[in-house]
Order: C-alpha cells, then sequence, then structure tokens
C-alpha cells in the first residue's frame, strides 16, 4: 500500500510523450521527435576541461550541502553581473538541477494548505511540487492574453490563504516572455500582500526579440527580499543530464534550503560542480553564443515551416526553444461529435500518421496546446514540421 501522497502526483506528461515517441520507434516507425525539453548539441569544452581535470586530480569527496563556496561565489558573481545587485556566496545553493532548487523553495515556503499561483498553460512540475508540499496551485489563465499573465487577473487569484507566486520567464511551454510592466505589476502585488515569488529563468538565455528578459530584483528591487531566483546550466550549456542548477534569494532560505538539501541529495554531483565552476571561471561566452545562434536558426526554419498552418496561428515563440501552438482552430471543427477532442487526439494523429511526436497541451493545463522543441537537429526539425504541417493542414 502506497502512501497517499502518490496520489497527488504521477509521471511528468513531458517525460510519457518522449516515452510514447520513442515506443513508436521501437516499433519500427521513423519517428521525429520534438518533445524533448533540451538541446541537441556537443558538450561545452570548459564543461569537458573542467570535468576531466577533476577526474583527473581523483576528487571524491561529498562537498558542502550546497556546493562549494568557490562555485557558490561564482554563482553569486554571476547573479550580481545579471541583476546589477550586489549578491553573495550565502545567497546562493548549488542543487541537483532547476528542479530540486524548486523543489526545495516549495518545502521551505509553504505550508500545508497554502495556495500558490501559477500561470497556465504551465510547466507541470511547478503545480505537483506544491502539491507534495502539501499546498495547492491555483492557475491564473494567460490563453487570452498571448500567455503574459495580466496583473489583474493574478489580483483576482489572490487570497488569505496565498503565500507564493511562481514566475516563469521566458515560460515553458508558452515561450511567453513577460515585459517590465507585467514584472513590475507582480512584484508590487507580491510587496502589498506579502507574498513569494519564484523567479523562474532558466531560459533567460534565449531570447528572439529585442525586448529582453529581466531578472524582477533588478526592475524592482524591493521584491528582492521576497524572491528567489531559479536557473540552472541545463538549458544554457545544453547540460540536462549533469544535474546541476542553482537558487539565489535571502540568506534565511538558503540556509533552510542546505538543511533540507542536507537529509535528501547532500552536495550536487561533485563533478558536474567542478565542471561548472571551470565553465564560469573560464569561459568566454563563446559556446553561449554558438547556443544561441544555433537555436535562432533553428527558430527561423521552424517559422517558416509553421507560416504555412492554414488554420493554426503563427506561435510568437518570443523565448526559450518551443513552438507553443494554439489548436484550437482545428478542435473546434470537431464540434458536435460526441467526443469532446482535445490537443491529445492531434498528438495521436500527429505521432501516427505524421511520425512527428509532439507535447500535448493538457500536460500543461491547456486542452487547446500543442508544445513542439526546437532543440533537436535542424535537418530532423524541418522534415518534422512539414510532415506536421501537412497532416494538420488536411485536418478534417
Ligand atoms: N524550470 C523550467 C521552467 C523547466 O522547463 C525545467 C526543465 O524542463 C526546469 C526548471 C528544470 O531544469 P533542470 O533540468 O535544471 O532540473
Amino acid at each position: 500500500m502506497l502512501a497517499e501522497r502518490t496520489a497527488l502526483f504521477k509521471s511528468s506528461g513531458t517525460a510519457a510523450a518522449r516515452a510514447a515517441a520513442k515506443a513508436a520507434a521501437e516499433s519500427g516507425k521513423e519517428i521525429i521527435d520534438l518533445t524533448a525539453g533540451e538541446i541537441w548539441s556537443d558538450l561545452a569544452p570548459t564543461i569537458r576541461v573542467g570535468a576531466i581535470d577533476a577526474i583527473r586530480r581523483g576528487i571524491n569527496r561529498y562537498t558542502d550541502t550546497i556546493g562549494m563556496i568557490e562555485l557558490r561565489e561564482a554563482l553569486a558573481q554571476k547573479v550580481s553581473g545579471h541583476t546589477g545587485q550586489v549578491w553573495h556566496a550565502d545567497e546562493v545553493a548549488v542543487t541537483c538541477g532547476a528542479k530540486q532548487a524548486l523543489f526545495n523553495a516549495a518545502m521551505v515556503l509553504l505550508n500545508p494548505g497554502d495556495e500558490v499561483i501559477i500561470p497556465a498553460p504551465y510547466w507541470t512540475t511547478f503545480p505537483a511540487q506544491v502539491l507534495i508540499a502539501g499546498a495547492n496551485p491555483v492557475h491564473v489563465e494567460t490563453r487570452a492574453n498571448g500567455y503574459v499573465p495580466r496583473v489583474e487577473d493574478i489580483a483576482a487569484a489572490i487570497t488569505d490563504r496565498t503565500r507564493a507566486m511562481v514566475v516563469n520567464t521566458p515560460n515553458n511551454p508558452t515561450g511567453a516572455v513577460y515585459g517590465t510592466e507585467t514584472l513590475v505589476g507582480i512584484g508590487k502585488l507580491a510587496i502589498e500582500r506579502d507574498l513569494w515569488i519564484i523567479f523562474d529563468e532558466c531560459y533567460g538565455d534565449f531570447i528572439h526579440v529585442d525586448d529582453a528578459h529581466c531578472p524582477i530584483v533588478s526592475i524592482l528591487p524591493e521584491a528582492r527580499s521576497r524572491t528567489l531566483i531559479v536557473n540552472s546550466f541545463s538549458k544554457s550549456l545544453a547540460l540536462t543530464g549533469w544535474r546541476i542548477g542553482y537558487l539565489a534569494g535571502p540568506k534565511e532560505v538558503i540556509s533552510a534550503v542546505k538543511a533540507l538539501q542536507s537529509h535528501t541529495t547532500s552536495n550536487p554531483n561533485l563533478i558536474a560542480q567542478h565542471a561548472a565552476l571551470a565553465h564560469l571561471l573560464n569561459s568566454d561566452g563563446s559556446y553561449e553564443r554558438h547556443l544561441r545562434s544555433h537555436l535562432a536558426g533553428a527558430r527561423q526554419t521552424g517559422l517558416s515551416a509553421l507560416s504555412t498552418l492554414t488554420r493554426i496561428p503563427v506561435p510568437k515563440a518570443t523565448g526559450g526553444f518551443y513552438f507553443y501552438l494554439d489548436v484550437s482552430g482545428l478542435l473546434r471543427l470537431r464540434f458536435g461529435n460526441d467526443e469532446p477532442m482535445t490537443a491529445d487526439d492531434i498528438v495521436h494523429v500527429l505521432l501516427t500518421r505524421a511520425g512527428v511526436a509532439a507535447v500535448s497541451g493538457t500536460t500543461f493545463g491547456d486542452p487547446a496546446g500543442l508544445r513542439l522543441s526546437y532543440g533537436v537537429p535542424p535537418e530532423k526539425l524541418a522534415i518534422g514540421l512539414t510532415r506536421l504541417v501537412e497532416v494538420l493542414n488536411a485536418w478534417e
């Protein structure tokens, strides 16, 4: 008999979509998999050298629970440069990916019965972790506003139980980037209503339009004492498997995180820590530039293929590396049938007829969305999207 808590979560929908793609490929079909939340790229040379050097030196012991001091200092410097404020090592915790940073945040900030505002569509781990912490996710719809939350909608969702808001920009799955006005509005609300802001900027390096991504603490320094910045090397260095991320926030939160992490994973993998440190100390930024230009090219290829869709608006794809399609135009065609259709049906048809794997918006709380990753090899992307457009344009 399992604990009641296990009823609160299931394996992530994106993992399930990846598994369906893999199963179809194993049955002999040639599948173009656009489900992954990661970038197809070689390893950064600085990471490779840093890791090999650490292994050659034969180091093998625990580090400080929330990461080596040298790494936390280097990260504090990085956050300082990014935010234009001074940050110190005792305001930074190194974690096993941003996922652990978010989990730690949920566990040290939330009481049972608290509410956390999460704009929808949302990355599924946000509500899952809130539930595991005994709190309740409250979703605020963004679909009618270009996937950016309206400050008044967030204000209307706040109750006496609200304890925190999740702000994920650039957003997974929608690719939306929140502008300064929205961020200032959200920050002011947090101050007025005494709320925490969990600011996830894991995709912050990938902005494809002029209105740049801004850390909320830079544009509203008064919000810093109630903000936790969550970031990771997973996306910015195409390093998903190395499991290295970080959390920056007020010292007392970081100390609580340290105590919690000392009972869960202890320190993040030592070799990954050394690799990240070597990168922070020695990188000239060329790997990041290469990654950004690779993604910018893939985005252009993808947008030109998607511009031939007849009943689906071309996505803005402002940030990150996802195209998020609003497929409500296709679902409407089936109204009147017995079974209401959702993006799940479209995903199924795409997999079986086009050999293209996508993630259904139902995973993200949106029955009319479809997420396609363009972090894949460019030739695969072009073929996959051409097939996808053919099937969706012929949809009846
Ligand atoms: N935050 C967002 C919005 C994500 O999309 C992801 C991964 O997909 C993460 C955090 C977790 O990243 P990591 O691999 O560093 O745990």
